[in-house]
């Protein structure tokens, strides 16, 4: 990565406290006005009982709401630690040098009319900006809502909407307003508390970035949640948040992804990378938890919230009714959960502790009539079992049981901590009887959920979680047995001669440089020299039209393969040369590979982020299928290593029906040397290996191309 891509890292740890955590909050356009965000504010901070100074400014009025007004921020005698502005766009410059020379340290702008309104509007952002920047004056938004601090001490609604959250551990932000409010709405739904909260607009300051390192140190967030639709500054992004998700868990949301559309338009790797699929590996490359549907991801932060994440996949299921223990298997076993069987030692107490129509296994059924010691025994064999991560309890809240009982038992055993509890909850919460039960379980911390599949996906997130904290991608390969200098050369020439592909010897040098195995090649320049080359080589050999006109050359008639002797050779040129004239073409004779499987290695650019390195099934598939994944350069051994695991086709990589599989290792350093040769070499924009033939024991590559900028 190119450190001069690195916006110098400002440390926000106590600038953003003013943001956060502000002791009093001044309002730059209060308004009398019952429907303006200038008043809305004000009554949004007073109703979410906001523990600091309240000033509203406006140069007319003396009193807004019942709180006394300020003509101006220096008409006000003590500190102000954070300033709405809420001022028509042109005024803002002035406000924001009021504030810096008032001393004021954070600044929500909630008015618009900037970077989004075009090139007026990011006139005057930059304008403001850099006036904030001279008095160290950090700006939130503009264009945007707000923060919302539930902390008890605090109690800062710096926000126009209208969701007003219980203290929690969930932290959102969110670049969006409007999924922010929906989330932080949704979390309220499902009776969930939320700690901090932003959403920052067009984010001409204060970013992303800087909101999930605030969070990251702030110790009562347990869990972040994130939506954005993109990323400004992916390799700050990286380096930040990578710090935090070591800390704890964030949850992730990232929206504009039709893949599909953009992977069906093209054939090769700069437009199969063509949507902004970055973001997302990011999110692998650096341990956050993606997520494609917005409810599930509010559903399962409220797993995170509270519980233990497992140490393993192995979940014990405790149900007192049949089928919905059915679905939840279902789904807990699709998030690659597995339920093993009870051990003697569990079944005995449980065949002592249980009713006797009760099923003792894996579920186990402490059926309908089951009451709280009934749960309990099970819950506590299952904390002691061995082979048991996490407990999954399916509870209906049968109408002759105390279902009390049987909450106050699960939240017992929950508050132990020691393996995390879901609960799929089902009842008629409008009896009042029930209720109570459910406002048992919620104040204990057990997560509940109204359907099985809802729970089995929530406790399915953890699991992931536990396996994306323990995974450890290492650092990149640096091959020491690269001939570095040969690349420069080749390179060097390459970017001279100015033209965007290389020819095909060059590209075949230079991977050749890099350790990356081609197929033995000779590119000749007329039938004599091709024939002679194919002589030299050995029969069969296979010919290429060579020009860097042709892009697809096998689609029209480019490709002979098989050849079996010169004869063969001299007509398969002479065809050629009837379909693309004898100018500028140029014969590219390569060694017969057969009986091999193709895949594609590629590379592609992301301005901003760097190379993202491409591998998948090769040849005609690509087209059809589709079948590769991206990853982030530079890519490590363990990444390469999951690239192969992680296609669709990856069992046919192992060799199917008595089939061998291809050579796995060489395959993953193939991807790691072209990973180092693009990082090597950054104006290598553009290159497809397709296809790679990948025999038992070797891989080869014949055909390539490489394009640079
Ligand atoms: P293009 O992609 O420009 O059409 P390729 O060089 O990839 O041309 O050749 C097309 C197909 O021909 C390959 O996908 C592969 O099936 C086959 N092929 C090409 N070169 C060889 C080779 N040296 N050995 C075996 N098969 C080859
Ligand atoms: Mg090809």
């Amino acid at each position: 990565m190119e450190a001069a891509l690195l916006e110098p890292v400002i440390n926000t740890v106590t600038e953003l406290d003013s943001l956060f955590k502000p002791k009093s909050i001044a309002i730059i356009g209060a308004s009398q006005k019952e429907l303006s965000i200038g008043n809305v504010i004000i009554k949004n901070l007073v109703h979410y009982g906001y523990t600091g100074a309240i000033y509203p400014i406006n140069p007319k009025m003396s009193e807004i709401r019942g709180i006394k007004a300020y003509t101006s921020i220096f008409e006000v005698e003590g500190d102000i630690d954070l300033a709405h502005v809420i001022v028509p766009a042109p005024s803002v410059p002035q406000v924001i040098e009021d504030c810096g020379k008032k001393g004021i340290k954070a600044v929500i702008i909630n008015s618009a009319g900037f970077s989004e309104m075009g090139d007026e509007g990011i006139a005057l952002q930059k304008k403001f900006l850099a006036i904030a920047k001279e008095y160290g004056v950090r700006i939130f938004g503009p264009n945007c809502q707000g923060i919302i601090n539930t902390d008890p001490e605090y109690r800062a609604y710096c926000d126009f909407t209208f969701t007003f959250p219980k203290p929690g551990n969930i932290s959102i932000v969110a670049l969006s307003g409007g999924v922010g409010a929906f989330i932080m709405q949704s979390l309220f739904d499902l009776d969930t508390g939320m700690r901090l909260y932003a959403s920052n607009g067009n984010a001409c300051d204060v970013s992303i970035s800087d909101v999930i390192r605030y969070y990251g140190d702030d110790e009562d967030t347990r869990v972040i949640i994130l939506y954005t639709e993109g990323l400004s500054n992916p390799l700050e992004f990286m380096d930040v948040v990578k710090e935090v998700t070591k800390k704890k868990p964030v949850l992730a949301m990232k929206s504009g992804r039709t893949v599909e559309g953009a992977k069906a338009a093209a054939s090769h790797t700069g437009a199969l990378a063509g949507v902004d699929i970055s973001t997302e590996l990011i999110f692998e490359k650096i341990g956050i938890l993606s997520f494609h549907n917005e409810e599930e991801l509010c559903q399962v932060a409220i797993a995170f919230a509270n519980q233990p994440i497992p140490q393993g996949n192995r979940v014990g299921i405790i149900t007192n009714t049949g089928g919905p223990a059915v679905i939840a298997t279902d789904e807990l076993v699709n998030a690659g959960l597995q339920l093993p069987a009870l051990s003697e030692r569990a079944k005995e107490i449980l065949h002592k502790t249980q009713l006797p129509e009760a099923t003792i296994g894996n579920p186990i059924d402490v059926v309908a009539t089951g009451g709280g010691i009934h749960f309990r025994s099970a819950l506590d064999v299952l904390m002691e079992e061995d082979d048991i991560d996490s407990i999954f309890i399916n509870f209906v809240t049968a109408p002759f049981t105390d279902t009390d009982e049987v909450a106050r038992n699960i939240v017992e055993v929950s508050q132990m901590k020691k393996k995390p509890v879901i609960c799929n909850f089902m009842t008629n919460m409008s009896l009042e009887r029930f209720q109570v039960t459910s406002r048992i379980l919620k104040d204990g911390g057990v997560p509940c959920y109204s359907f099985p599949t809802t729970a089995a996906k929530a406790l399915g997130a953890l699991y992931r979680y536990g396996k994306t904290r323990a995974r450890n991608i290492g650092e990149a390969n640096n091959f020491k047995d690269i001939d570095h200098n040969k690349a420069e050369v080749i390179m060097h020439q390459a970017v001279k001669d100015g033209k965007p592909y290389l020819s095909a010897d060059r590209v075949y040098e230079l991977l050749n440089a890099y350790g990356i195995p081609v197929a033995d090649w000779w590119l000749a320049n007329d039938i004599e020299e091709a024939m002679s080359a194919a002589n030299g080589m050995g029969y069969p050999v296979v010919l290429k039209a060579e020009s860097t006109e042709i892009v697809h050359k096998s689609d029209v008639g480019g490709v002979a393969i098989n050849l079996k002797n010169a004869i063969d050779v001299a007509e398969a040129a002479s065809r050629m040369v009837n379909v693309f004239g004898s100018k500028n073409l140029k014969f590219f004779v390569q060694k017969f590979m057969p009986g091999g499987k193709e895949l594609i290695a590629g590379v592609s650019v992301k301005p901003g982020l760097g190379h993202l390195i491409m591998f998948g099934l090769g040849g005609v598939y690509v087209e059809v299928l589709k079948d590769v994944v991206f990853k982030i350069a530079p890519v490590t051994k363990v990444e390469a290593g999951e690239m192969l695991s992680s296609i669709k086709a990856a069992k046919l990589l192992d060799g199917v029906r008595g089939e061998k599989g291809i050579n796995r290792d060489m395959a993953i350093e193939i991807i790691q040397r072209v990973s180092q040769l693009v990082t090597d070499f950054p104006v290598i924009t553009e290159m497809d290996m397709n296809p790679i033939i990948a025999l038992n024991d070797k891989l080869f590559v014949v055909d390539a191309r490489m394009k640079i900028s």
